[in-house]
């Protein structure tokens, strides 16, 4: 393979000992610090990419929310900086508005998710107070507005619609078209009527709409069609029950670069489309240019993470390939699992030598856990330290204790300094919950 073109993100650079910096910090003194696999978080990166999608949406529309997906990453440092740079925060579940909470992030700017919450958890959002509960189904609706009278308060909310949009992306990650279990749909009638109730009932209040169409999206145009049919839909509600909605959330799902070849559009191209597609449908429907949420996940943080690895037993299968294994795999990593998914690594402490034959990076779970199919490197050896990078996003939040593997700690850098965020879990961490009966004894 012909060498390649490193692909850095952030404060990432190859220093002149050829090793991997981020952060300002040598990626091999991380792995010898704090041991291996390590999430690593850039810091810098993180708060670059809150800025920049906080200003590409200030130019583009009169009043724009930025909303950061919590379960992308969710832990109490990122929630900090998160809050810190003015972001709104999306949660979906009990554990991640307890994290929230416990970052100390203002419960007025947090968005509640999910399609089924529980009776508990519609009772924490009132008694936290969130500021907007996402609401999911007619159902729900009822139980909020009942939680909310039987409180003596009044709760701001919105429903997630379904637009009937499928965009080009994974289909475990498609959530906008007609088959979906997300959300009242538009086309059989459910999202008017939930408008119609909600506005009836007491205890809710509708302040807008909510959509979101999927996840890791390369073209614009979906996330256009469905910001468009969502202004008519507003301007449908107005001209039916006299109803006049101001906020329309239009989700998340920018896709983000894990190899070369992927070639995303960047914040500004999002902010730019969605801002056009409002503004004419709006137009189009002589209705006020309503107020935009959008809420980015793997966007945000994707790029600011990578995961170091110590290369383990390379084997070398003549005429077939060679395996590399590294220390982690599919309890640090379930994505290429679940869908397929690609990357891109380097060896973390020769970053500066060619990278031109090509391996099979793999686990060490009893699986065939491929980490990366094929992945041009510098001729490995063990004790090596990998460097898989775009490894920000349902990464830590999606992983497992699988073959009893403790959970990888997570490092956040920045100039030059480095703070564990979370603890590598302990062999006694993963018997915590562990109870021998009476009768075992
Ligand atoms: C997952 C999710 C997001 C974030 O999606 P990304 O693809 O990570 O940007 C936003 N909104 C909702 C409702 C989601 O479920």
């Amino acid at each position: 393979m012909p060498d390649r073109e490193l692909m850095l993100f952030g404060t990432q650079q190859v220093r002149d000992d050829g090793h991997l910096e981020v952060g300002g910090c040598d990626t091999v003194a991380l792995a010898n610090e704090f041991g291996t696999p390590l999430y690593v978080i850039d810091e810098a990166h993180l708060r670059q990419q809150c800025r920049e999608y906080r200003e590409r949406f200030a130019e583009r529309l009169p009043k724009a929310t930025i909303c950061f997906a919590s379960k992308a990453l969710t832990t109490t440092a990122i929630c900090r900086i998160v809050d810190q740079e003015g972001l709104s925060l999306d949660v979906s579940s009990a554990g991640e508005l307890y994290t929230a909470i416990q970052a100390g992030f203002p419960p007025e700017r947090i968005l509640f998710h999910g399609n089924f919450k529980l009776d508990q958890e519609i009772q924490m959002a009132l008694d936290v107070g969130v500021g907007r509960v996402v609401v999911d189904s007619l159902s729900e609706l009822y139980r909020l507005a009942e939680a909310a009278q039987r409180a003596g308060t009044e709760t701001d909310i919105c429903l997630r619609v379904v637009p009937g949009i499928k965009p080009r992306t994974h289909r475990y990650v498609q959530t906008g078209q007609v088959d979906t279990k997300f959300g009242l749909h538009i086309g059989t009638g459910a999202a008017a009527e939930g408008v119609r109730v909600a506005t009836e009932l007491e205890g809710v209040v509708l302040r807008g709409l909510h959509c979101h169409i999927g996840s890791q999206m390369f073209e614009l145009d979906s996330l256009a069609r469905a910001a468009e049919v969502m202004v008519e839909f507003m301007a449908q509600m107005r001209d039916e029950f006299g109803v006049m909605l101001d906020e329309l959330n239009l989700g998340g799902g920018l896709g983000i670069a894990y190899t070369s070849e992927d070639a995303p559009p960047s914040i500004a191209e999002l902010a730019g489309t969605v801002a056009q597609a409002v503004q004419e449908a709006a137009d189009n429907c002589s209705y006020p240019v309503p107020e935009i949420i959008v809420e980015p996940g793997r966007s945000l943080v994707g790029t600011a993470g990578l995961t170091l690895y110590t290369v383990g037993p390379v084997k070398e299968i003549p005429g077939v390939r060679t395996y590399v294994a590294v220390d982690g795999g599919l309890s640090d990593n379930p994505r290429p699992a679940l869908y397929g998914a690609e990357y891109t690594a380097v060896v973390a402490n020769r970053a500066n030598q060619p990278h031109t034959i090509p391996v099979r990076l793999v686990g060490r779970h009893c699986e065939s856990d491929t980490l990366i199919d094929e992945v041009a490197l510098t001729p490995v050896r063990e004790g090596d330290i990998i460097a898989v990078f775009s490894t920000g996003a349902y990464h830590y939040s999606m992983a497992s204790n699988y073959n009893r593997f403790p959970r990888p700690a997570m490092v956040l850098v920045q100039d030059g300094q480095a703070d564990v965020i979370v603890r590598r879990e302990s062999l006694e961490d993963l018997t915590r919950q562990d109870i021998m009966p009476e009768r075992l004894r």
